[in-house]
Order: structure tokens, then C-alpha cells, then sequence
């Protein structure tokens, strides 16, 4: 096995909305169809803490969250009276009453590129402005302005770590060391194997 270097793991979770809409097959088999394999695999209901603390191993997401809500809220041209820091509070209290609402699937992915392969096909956050073709673009139509009408966080199906730092912290949040498995796929051989030497008889 070369390319043994470009493997890393990054987090999916199957938000509330997507295990309440019955999309967990639909949104797991596009990674799946990707190649990309599941270290680690189950259903949760989180706790706030979890949620707290998953959402802010990055220092910085409070503050960013903020500074993202609040270029939404200029593109629809609504003055701003709060700092970049209190939209974001704000926004992580609305996700924690989300996320603790009922069950989510919990999935460590592992692969080549894994981290950005799952970004790129989880889509951008706002579900009306995310891309055709991706889960948040093709199964959600949920925007920033809708969301902030009723306080609330918006339903965008499913998380997915935005780097390898992050991932390798959330990862710790949900799952035991020992939950996660090491183990090849027979697609494995054939998808990083240089000689191709296992097909022919
Ligand atoms: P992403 O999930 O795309 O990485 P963020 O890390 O910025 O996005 O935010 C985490 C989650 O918080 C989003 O997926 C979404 O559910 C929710 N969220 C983010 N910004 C807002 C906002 N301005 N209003 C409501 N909910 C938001
Ligand atoms: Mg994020």
C-alpha cells in the first residue's frame, strides 16, 4: 500500500433532521459510493456537553460563526446591532437545543482526503445556497434567513469536520478509542494499489 500518507479520518454527523427524515442511507451511501470507509459507526443521543464542546475545539468558531451570520444578514440587507461573538453564542445554543432534540448517527470516515472529499460533498451550510448535488443542496432547502426568523439552527442534515485537527478532536468527543477499527476494504487493494497485481489469475 503506498499513498499510506494522504489517509486521514474526519467526522460525520447525521443531524437530528436526517435520522427524523429517514435520510440515513440515502446521505451514508454517497460516502460509500466514494470509496471512502467507516472506522466507526452508531447511534447517539447527544449530550449538551458533547455538543458545547464539539462545536468549539476550534477557539475561533464562535467569533467565525458570527462573522459568517452576520454576511448573510448584509446580503439580505438587515443592519446588525450585535458583535460578531454574541450572534455566534447564540447560534451555539440554538445548535445545542438542536442536536440534543433525538438521536444522530455518529461516523469517523477514513480515506485519502477524506477531511475535504466529505466537505465537498456535505455541501456548503446554507442548504438554499449549497450546490446541486450536494447532500445540503439535493435534500434540504433551508436557509440563514428562515433559521433566524425563529432563533433557531438550521437544518442542514449533517456535520462534517471543516480540518484534520478538528476531526481528530471530535473524534475523541464521540468515540472510545477502542470503538474505532482498523481494517481494509477489499476496494482498498484496488483503489491504492500500484501494481494492480491481484486481478488476473
Ligand atoms: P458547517 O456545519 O458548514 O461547518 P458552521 O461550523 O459554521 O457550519 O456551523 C455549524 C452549524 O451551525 C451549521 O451546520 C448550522 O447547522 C448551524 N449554523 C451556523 N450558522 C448559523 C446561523 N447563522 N444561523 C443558524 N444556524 C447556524
Ligand atoms: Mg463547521
Amino acid at each position: 500500500m503506498s499513498n499510506k500518507k494522504f489517509i486521514e479520518r474526519t467526522l460525520v454527523i447525521l443531524k437530528p433532521d436526517a435520522v427524523q427524515r429517514s435520510l440515513v442511507g440515502e446521505t451514508v451511501k454517497r460516502f460509500e459510493n466514494l470509496g471512502l470507509k467507516f472506522v466507526g459507526i452508531k447511534l447517539v443521543l447527544p449530550k449538551k456537553e458533547n455538543v458545547r464542546m464539539h462545536y468549539t475545539v476550534d477557539p475561533d468558531w464562535i467569533r467565525l460563526t458570527g462573522e459568517k451570520a452576520m454576511k448573510a444578514k448584509e446580503n439580505q440587507g438587515i443592519n446588525i446591532s450585535e458583535s460578531a461573538e454574541e450572534i455566534g453564542e447564540r447560534v451555539l445554543e440554538s445548535l445545542i437545543k438542536f442536536m440534543t432534540s433525538g438521536p444522530v448517527v455518529v461516523i469517523a470516515v477514513e480515506g485519502a482526503s477524506a477531511v475535504p472529499l466529505v466537505r465537498k460533498i456535505v455541501g456548503s451550510t446554507e442548504p438554499l445556497s449549497s450546490d446541486v448535488g450536494t447532500i445540503r443542496g439535493d435534500y434540504v432547502f433551508d436557509s440563514y434567513a428562515m433559521a433566524d426568523i425563529n432563533n433557531r439552527a438550521i437544518r442542514n442534515l449533517i456535520h462534517a469536520s471543516s480540518d484534520i485537527e478538528s476531526a481528530k478532536k471530535e473524534i475523541k468527543i464521540w468515540f472510545d478509542e477502542k470503538e474505532l477499527l482498523n481494517y481494509s476494504t477489499a476496494q482498498e487493494r484496488f483503489i491504492y494499489d500500484v501494481d494492480l497485481k491481484n486481478i488476473l489469475q
